[in-house]
């Protein structure tokens, strides 16, 4: 039986979207490849509120986030963390002799303004990365206050981690001065894993020109000059299948309306913390509480692997708590196409197994 998955992807896919990853293949230099790119990309700088050049790249988030960090970074980059993914970007830095220093928050604490105001002023650093919604622990991070702090600063390179956000919430990568805004097929885009996507700005392609080792398959500079110089095509071969179903998945989001999305997944948002509310607590404060998952403090101390295989037989799938949180916390995601009724069943389910 399919599990219907309320985990932080990959997320359920549409079976209309499915079917676009079995169109039949084309050349990869064709002329038709480079129309599909073109369509993407421009769809996709309407999702993410940008006239910026879009890369994409044929591996998961974290491909493009290691290509970030290590393509753009001059002198050093300041890593702020907030969980797992955070910490992730500093582990990538130190992977590829990248010079980086680590800022993390305590657990289920955001990156503040304050925090990011210190660190920058200093001088020594012309990269930040920023975790937008950290989907180990459900903080959303401040990203309009931080923004404000790092416009201070134009030598610095501003990377978004927006992997869990983008497409279930507004993020206005231009408003917010971001250069390079990073995202995953396999979340709130609703498509299989395998893809990732960022936006690369002028300033962003400016600091890669200066960095002399900037590896290859993820050489965001070399992402950008192939799209430049050969018509909206991909250095390599790339994954055809995905790009014919975000191609089609674009159009179905731009169809449902922008606004319509997020405030779908702000709705949801609100139904899950006010469950947990009502049942348990929520791990995280209001203020920075996730529109994409919802984490949930263990306050009865339920065996959370037992839930989820009772949640399994009725063909649903939920989150544990991500590393030391785990048994202390479970996570509901509330991505993509995911509907306000599917979710309510996913609610009154768990209700029913544990006799809420
Ligand atoms: C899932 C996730 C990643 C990793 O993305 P992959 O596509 O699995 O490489 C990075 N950051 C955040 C916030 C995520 O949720």
């Amino acid at each position: 039986m399919h599990k219907k998955l309320f985990i932080p992807g990959p997320v359920d896919v549409r079976e209309d979207v499915l079917q676009k990853m079995a169109t039949p293949q084309i050349g990869h230099r064709t002329k038709d490849a480079s129309a599909l790119q073109r369509r993407i990309s421009d769809k996709m700088r309407r999702v993410m509120f940008t006239n910026n050049e879009i890369l994409l790249s044929t591996s998961s988030g974290s491909g493009l986030m290691e290509g970030a960090i290590r393509s753009c970074t001059r002198k050093k980059a300041a890593v702020f963390s907030v969980g797992a993914f955070g910490k992730r970007w500093y582990e990538m830095a130190v992977g590829n002799g990248v010079p980086a220093e680590l800022f993390e928050s305590p657990l289920g604490q955001p990156t503040t303004p304050e925090m990011v105001e210190e660190v920058l002023s200093t001088g020594a650093f012309d990269l930040i990365t920023i975790t937008h919604n950290e989907t180990s622990t459900g903080i959303m991070n401040p990203v309009a206050a931080i923004a404000e702090v790092v416009k201070k600063y134009p030598e610095v390179v501003f990377c978004l981690d927006t992997v869990s956000s983008m497409g279930g919430t507004k993020i206005d990568v231009d408003a917010l001065g971001v250069d390079i805004c990073i995202t995953s097929s396999q979340k709130c885009l609703g498509l299989p894993p395998g893809l990732a996507i960022c936006s690369f700005s002028e300033k962003a392609r400016q600091a890669a020109e200066t960095v002399p080792h900037r590896g290859f398959y993820f050489d965001l500079l070399a992402l950008y000059e192939y799209i430049q110089k050969k018509d909206y095509q991909y250095p390599s071969t790339p994954s055809l299948p995905h790009m014919f179903a975000l191609d089609y998945q674009l159009d179905c989001i731009l169809e449902e309306g922008l606004e319509n999305r997020f405030a779908r997944h702000a709705e949801m948002a609100k139904m899950v913390r006010e469950w947990a509310t009502r049942y348990f607590e929520c791990f995280v404060d209001e203020a920075y509480a996730s529109k994409t998952l919802t984490t949930v403090k263990n306050t009865r101390g339920i065996d959370v692997g037992a839930l989820n295989k009772q949640l399994g037989e009725r063909g649903y799938m939920i989150s544990n708590g991500y590393g030391d949180l785990k048994d202390k916390t479970f996570r509901i995601a509330h991505m993509a196409d995911t509907s306000v009724e599917d979710l309510k069943a996913l609610l009154e389910t768990i209700e029913s197994v544990l006799s809420l």
